[in-house]
């Protein structure tokens, strides 16, 4: 009979500090022994964003018990681990290291292959763990750090069809939470007190939304924010600029989306579109009732992680792990943090001066 396969996987490339313990089961789901996650949102809260230094110094005095924790709440011993899997990037390298090399420190204790992991293909693959969805799908992957449509085509395997040229979405929405004062982390902040406001009030830019493909722009929408916010006196008003916001981002999803899943039948040849939706922003209500509008429109079936799996969080890592591991695709003790690493390494870099959409 085929053993099933269980991993360790450590995840510290931002804000949280999590552990978790994966078993892949004979439906190829996942079965989910443990899974911590410690957030540090006091830490960083008075600053409206994270600060790496403080993240860093969080994840090294939690790290050891998180670890711990998710070994004995998943009640299996060290030795019935097939491998350990740690984000090696992309995220702060001061934060990356410190999973980096306790999961290396264990493996080498334990004897058990180590996998550095991308934190991307971690996000990639985590409908996995609940949905077995068959290759290819689409992937829209909106979270603090990232804004990304992506072919998955098979582990390992990946075309970037669009990307942000500035801005993350998730940062987007903390920035404006930050300028409006509604707190931290900004996502649930606009989007709890978007309900209050008129969301046609304020006409807000819509960047590069009719050229440069299915890739994304905030930075603009973002400074014309800032511009409002300070001409705006009462919460009334304040609420307004929130729901004009999340109201913008709607559209700018509907019409990129709907791009991208142009993009995909074309490349693939497929009919019928996969599309799933991860990250921290993926649990926005507003931006799911919108895509799913779309879907109903272009024959798509969207799918969206579990909110616990949606956020950082060590099961996806895990989870990376044991699909990389059964490609074979095990890492030496010298892999290292990056804090760049896309997943389609011949997709041009989309940032910085100079660029032509
Ligand atoms: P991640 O980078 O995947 O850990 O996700 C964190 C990001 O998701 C932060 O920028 C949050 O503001 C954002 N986020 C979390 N919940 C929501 C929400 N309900 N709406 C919009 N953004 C959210
Ligand atoms: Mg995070």
């Amino acid at each position: 009979m085929k053993k099933e396969i269980t991993f360790l996987g450590i995840e510290t490339s931002c804000d949280e500090t999590a552990a978790a313990v994966i078993r892949e089961n004979k439906t190829e789901t996942a079965e989910v022994l443990s899974n911590v996650v410690s957030s540090q949102i006091k830490e960083h809260e008075v600053y409206g964003g994270v600060v790496p230094e403080l993240a860093a110094r969080a994840h090294m005095e939690n790290i050891e018990y998180i670890v711990d924790k998710a070994l004995r709440d998943s009640k299996v011993s060290l030795e019935e681990i097939d491998g350990i899997a740690a984000t090696a990037g992309p995220g702060l390298i001061v934060c990356l290291t410190v999973g980096l090399n306790i999961g290396k420190s264990i493996a080498a204790f334990s004897k058990k292959p180590f996998l550095g992991i991308n934190h991307l293909e971690g996000h990639a693959l985590s409908p996995g763990l609940e949905t077995k969805i068959e290759f290819p799908y689409l992937l829209l992957l909106i979270s603090g750090g990232h804004s990304q449509y992506l072919i998955v085509k098979d582990v390992n395997q990946y075309e970037q069809l669009g990307t942000t040229i500035d801005d993350a979405l998730g940062e987007a929405f903390d920035k404006t939470a930050k300028m409006l004062g509604l707190g931290f982390p900004g996502g649930p902040a606009v989007e709890k007190f978007s309900k209050f406001g008129d969301k046609n009030l304020f006409k807000l830019p819509e960047p590069i939304i009719n050229r440069a493909g299915c890739n994304l722009s905030f930075a603009g929408l973002k400074t014309a924010v800032l511009r409002e916010s300070k001409k705006i006196s009462n919460d009334k008003l304040k609420y307004s600029l929130a729901a004009s916001f999340q109201f913008t981002i709607n559209k700018i999803l509907y019409k990129k989306t709907k791009i991208a899943i142009k993009e995909f039948k074309n490349k693939t040849k497929k009919k019928e579109v996969k599309l799933v939706v991860a990250g921290g922003v993926a649990a926005n209500k507003s931006i799911r009732e919108n895509l799913e509008i779309l879907s109903k429109e272009v024959n798509c079936k969207i799918f969206y992680p579990d909110l616990k799996f949606c956020g950082d969080n060590a099961a996806m890592i895990a989870w990376a792990g044991i699909k990389r591991f059964k490609k074979k695709l095990i890492d030496d003790m010298d892999v290292s943090a990056k804090s760049r690493w896309p997943l389609d390494i011949n997709a041009p870099y989309m940032k910085g001066p100079g660029l032509k959409l």
